[in-house]
């Protein structure tokens, strides 16, 4: 079976909304928009609707991403594209989504909202949480059509190998789409899925602007996949949505200079994730701490409620995972500047003498 027949039946058969036609320079008068511009004088007009797709941004990711552009849909950040996912192949009430917890909590609020049903493979705190993808394959059946695969995987931080990813896309070939969420992998030494498109039709791959790339504020991410595919999330998708503003702005700042200098503050950035892995180690109130290949580390303390009221103090926030199975007394900690970094550092230094 094609990726793309495993598709909601009304979704495939669905004829999209057919925005105005935008041409430059012509005398706009199919769009109800007025011809005055409230905001004139700034660099942007706002009078006029967005390109239905901002084409120009879907070109540049395309090349940066290295796919085709017929293999991209931008999206408002990957959490958009984890929505249009779930509600393009998943019916309510009988299609299922498949997660390794603890992972990323918006695959499983996007399929209680679309009313898709919820498998888990949980990754385990003993194991340092490295993926099963035997474990993956049991609990998928033939309503599972989307598998969920984080990696680096938010909060643990560690990464499935690719040679496994094969594996597990290869057996679900024509039965589930793999999706592999690469929101932290430029943090990573590991590969990019991207090598693997062109082998399989049912690997979907999610990118976002939002880590690395410094742009949580804009609201950009993508996602990468067979045509057909694509072709389905953008029919779902609601014409203009990314603001003309940000597209440009985007642009503006994806040239291969900043690009470049975006790669230094990575590297420096890694170099704080190593120092602050060996520093936390040493910390009296911390347990253990999981090697990461994202921009955060995964931290067990013996008392997290004691090291957080400390933080607090000096209004340093970390997230608390202790609620999550198998995650007590965790907090996902992200790598901040080497000040911040510092002022964590000496606040737990703090903790610690309270601790002992
Ligand atoms: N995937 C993962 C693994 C994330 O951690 C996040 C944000 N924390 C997202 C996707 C969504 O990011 P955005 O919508 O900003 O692209």
């Amino acid at each position: 079976m094609s990726t793309v027949s495993l598709a909601r039946p009304e979704i495939a058969t669905l004829s999209p909304y057919s925005a105005a036609a935008q041409e430059r320079l012509a005398i706009r008068l199919n769009a109800n928009e007025v011809p005055w511009d409230p905001s004139s004088g700034a660099a942007e007009s706002l009078n006029r609707y967005p390109q239905v797709r901002p084409w120009q941004l879907r070109d540049r990711l395309a090349q940066i991403f290295d796919v085709p552009p017929q293999q991209l849909l931008v999206s408002r950040g990957s959490s958009e594209a984890i929505d249009l996912l779930v509600r393009v192949f998943c019916r309510a009430g009988q299609d299922n989504i498949v997660i390794t917890p603890p992972t990323f909590g918006m695959y499983k609020v996007y399929a209680d909202i679309q009313g898709a049903k919820l498998r888990t493979a949980p990754l385990k705190p003993e194991c340092d949480f490295q993926f099963d993808v035997d474990e993956v394959l049991r609990v998928t059946d033939e309503n599972s059509k989307l598998v969920f695969i984080c990696s680096p995987n938010n909060p643990t931080g560690n990464s499935m190998r690719v040679a496994e990813l094969e594996r597990l896309i290869s057996a679900r070939r024509g039965q589930s789409l793999i999706v592999v969420d690469e929101a932290y992998i430029e943090f990573s030494a590991r590969p990019s899925a991207v090598a693997l498109m062109g082998k399989f039709d049912n690997l979907v791959i999610l990118r976002t602007l939002s880590k690395a790339r410094g742009l949580a504020a804009a609201r950009l991410g993508c996602v990468l996949a067979q045509p057909g595919v694509i072709r389905l999330l953008d029919s779902v998708m609601a014409p203009y949505s990314i603001a003309t503003a940000i597209a440009h702005r985007a642009m503006s700042i994806l040239t291969d200079e900043h690009l470049a200098r975006a790669t230094n503050h990575i590297e420096r950035l890694l170099g704080e994730r190593q120092r602050l892995t060996a520093s936390l180690s040493a910390c009296e109130s911390v347990d253990k701490v999981w090697l990461s290949d994202g921009n955060f580390l995964l931290a067990r303390f013996h008392d997290l409620q004691g090291v957080k009221a400390i933080l607090e103090r000096g209004r340093i926030l970390i997230r608390d995972f202790s609620a999550v199975p198998g995650l007590q007394n965790c907090a996902r900690i992200t790598v901040g500047s080497r000040n911040e970094n510092d002022l964590l550092l000496e606040a737990l230094g703090n903790a610690s003498q309270s601790h002992a």
